[in-house]
């Protein structure tokens, strides 16, 4: 499997990929934002460890303009900041996990290791729920006959609920689940996706398919 890592710092550049090298991994190094959007755009990757701050371009609007071009490879964002609202600007603009820096090497092939396999195993029947359905093959979603556009985050928090509707899911099972560890502090992450979910799955339809259960977490159901 071939992974781009896109870090200014050339001692944590290597240090990240003699690492992955020793799993197996092929791993592609570049040193600054412009050109790593180039080669995210160009090759086949099937991650990409992606700095917040580097030259020529931030990490924020790589993976926003690698989104916009339609890229769906999983992004592990690195960043030095630990604030929720930085954390969040990262998937905001569709990121799907961060890790911060200083991180112990156990730390990022795990985050790797999750978010891959989650690009594997995503195989299997249609899902459907009242008028929504998911293919879990070509991670299309409709609403109606409306497709919806979801990040991949949005995605495995949607594929979730509907493979358990009617049932409450706690922010803790959905950090779980969702991104395979937990969230500890940053549990209101969770909130803002699915925000973001409801958005494009809810607001521009009368019936409403995700509720908050106060204090409880969320449930997928009808009305
Ligand atoms: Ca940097």
């Amino acid at each position: 499997m071939k992974i781009l890592v896109v870090e200014d710092e050339k001692k944590v550049a290597g240090f990240i990929k003699r690492g992955l090298e020793e799993d197996q991994y092929t791993v592609t190094v570049t040193h600054d934002g412009a050109d790593g959007l180039k080669q995210a755009l160009e090759g086949d990757f099937s991650l990409i460890i992606l700095d917040v701050m580097l030259p020529k371009k931030d990490g924020v609007t790589v993976v926003r303009e690698l989104r916009e071009a339609g890229k769906r490879t999983p992004v592990l964002m690195l960043t030095a900041k630990t604030t929720t609202e930085d954390i969040v600007s990262g998937l905001d603009a569709g990121s799907d996990d961060y890790l911060t820096k200083p991180f112990a090497f156990a730390e990022l092939t795990a985050r790797v290791r999750a978010l891959l396999r989650r690009e594997g195993q995503d195989r299997g029947a249609e899902i459907t729920f009242a008028d929504l359905r998911l293919d879990p093959v070509s991670h299309k979603v409709w609403r109606g006959k409306t497709e919806i556009d979801l990040t991949a985050k949005e995605y495995g928090l949607l594929e979730y609920l509907m493979r358990n509707p009617n049932t409450v899911l706690s922010r803790a099972m959905i950090a779980d689940h969702v991104w395979d560890y937990a969230f500890d502090s940053f549990t209101n992450i969770i909130d803002v996706y699915v925000n973001y979910l409801r958005k494009k799955v809810d607001k521009d339809f009368a019936t409403k398919l995700i509720h908050t259960v106060r204090g409880q977490g969320y449930v997928m159901r009808e009305g």
